[in-house]
């Protein structure tokens, strides 16, 4: 049985206050059709986002997902514990077997058409950022307490944090066993780096991070200890870490086939590869259920691949632990569109949410994008919590077992969802071929990505 650990789940009623403005009515006035209590730049956003009949016919859910849009960080409630392994029995397939699949010889590129970058730009993009697509303004940057002398309430002073990191790291100098840095990517933290080993000549990958940069130093310290202590073979492992001035820097294993959304977006995958993606993160995911965290931004973007078709999970920046008291709760987001229902409408959630998002991640592989990829994000964020399990664009062409393998990773009840262990035994797994077979859609999205580069 799940145990409760926060039963803070509140009904927001019309017209009670809710979490966004201290104190600020809102509700919904049915003879007029109109919102009261938004400011008047959330009204034009909504009315901009979702048309005025839905509006009517949804109010509760409306100011719901206006509420998580503009305060995305201002308290989810956590519930489950990932220990409970209920076994629910679930009906499987029998009718209508599984088309045989004789593994693709060739690969089917996706065309180009569905591969838009700008949208998939803003699928990366989390809800602050999203929010100018949608002309508001940005607000201010979180105070940073002044005094470092200030006493350990909520969360951590730069000094502590400090302090923290450096009880973490290796003290040695980084630059005296690492060479040959070429850098390979861009993140919002920092950049990334391959290096070589001068130890052993193996390749690194090094993630650096300028500190008095960082909004958030503490997810850092947070993304530091779940990488590494939990060490797993569908999981970046990290290996090492160290502080070089103001910068962190954390050297992990290097995965050189580029991540899952290149494959997605410019490939055809067959279920056979989809499953085979599927089951390794699922693996992952069992495993970081069963130790509290959950990884709450589960997306095609942070899964890497090894040139050899190995399947890892990546960005543990939003990993939230579940212990029992809750001096460890979270409140960061991940990107809209792999948001499950009831996230977006705050209810209290637990390890199942990645689960959801491994669904949408599926549909991903599937379709080569999320469902809603081209809705602006609080209209998407209107659509998850309102349209229940996102249908499919052509429901005839996949098979039983991938259509019900998604209607239970996307079941809108969360209770009854699967779990991450449960979906493990679903059987459209096993139609996964071997991880050898993702190399040639691994080496064609390379190519791809070199040729616009
Ligand atoms: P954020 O800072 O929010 O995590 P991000 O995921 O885009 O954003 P990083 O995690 O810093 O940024 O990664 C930047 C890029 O480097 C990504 O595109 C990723 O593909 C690549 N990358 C990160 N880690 C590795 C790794 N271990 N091996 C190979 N490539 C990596
Ligand atoms: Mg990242």
């Amino acid at each position: 049985m799940a145990k409760k650990l926060f039963s803070r789940e509140k009904k927001v009623l019309i017209s009670s206050p809710i979490g966004f403005k201290h104190n600020v009515h809102v509700g919904y006035n049915p003879e007029t059709g109109e919102f009261y209590g938004f400011p008047s730049e959330w009204k034009s956003a909504l009315d901009n986002s979702i048309p005025k009949e839905e509006q009517r016919k949804n109010p509760e859910t409306v100011i719901k997902v206006v509420d998580f849009f503009h305060n995305p960080e201002s308290g989810p409630k956590f519930m489950d514990v990932a220990s409970s392994e209920e076994q629910d029995d679930y009906k499987t397939e029998t009718e209508a077997p599984l088309k045989k699949k004789k593994g693709p010889p060739e690969i089917t590129a996706r065309p180009l058409s569905t591969y838009t970058a700008a949208t998939r730009d803003l699928s990366g993009i989390r809800i602050e950022e999203n929010k100018a697509a949608l002309g508001l303004k940005k607000p201010p940057p979180p105070k940073i307490p002044a005094s470092p002398l200030k006493k350990r309430t909520k969360s951590l002073s730069d000094d502590e944090v400090l302090a923290r990191l450096r009880s973490l790291v290796s003290e040695n100098d980084p630059r005296e066993c690492y060479g040959s840095f070429v850098k390979i990517g861009q993140g919002a933290s920092g950049s990334v780096f391959t290096a070589t080993d001068l130890r052993n000549g193996s390749i690194v990958a090094i993630k650096q991070m300028n500190l008095p940069q960082q909004p958030k130093k503490e997810l850092i310290v947070d993304e530091l200890l779940v990488m590494r202590e939990n060490r797993h073979p569908n999981i970046v492992n990290y290996i090492d870490s160290y502080l070089v001035d103001e910068d962190l820097w954390v050297v992990m294993e290097y995965l050189g086939g580029g991540s899952l959304t290149s494959v997605v977006t410019t490939s055809e995958m067959s279920e056979a590869q989809i499953a085979a993606v599927c089951r390794e993160c699922l693996q992952a995911l069992k495993f970081l259920h069963a130790q509290q965290v959950i990884h709450r931004d589960i997306k095609s973007d942070n899964v890497l691949l090894g040139i050899d078709g190995s399947v890892k999970l990546t960005d543990f920046g939003f990993c939230a632990q579940l212990i029992s008291d809750d001096q460890k709760r979270r409140t960061m987001v991940g990107t809209p569109y792999w948001m499950a229902p009831e996230v977006v409408t705050r209810k209290a959630y637990g390890p199942k949410v990645d689960v959801w998002s491994l669904g949408i991640m599926a549909i991903e592989m599937l379709e080569g994008e999320p469902p809603y990829l081209n809705e602006n994000p609080l209209r998407a964020l209107y659509l998850i919590a309102t349209m229940g399990t996102p249908k499919l664009k052509e429901p005839t062409s996949v098979s039983p077992r991938f259509k019900d393998f998604l209607e239970k990773s996307l079941d809108t009840n969360h209770e009854s969802r699967y779990t991450a262990s449960q979906l493990l035994a679903h059987p459209f797994l096993k139609e996964a071929c071997p991880l050898i077979s993702l190399v040639p859609l691994i080496e064609y999205a390379l190519k791809v990505e070199a040729e616009y580069a």
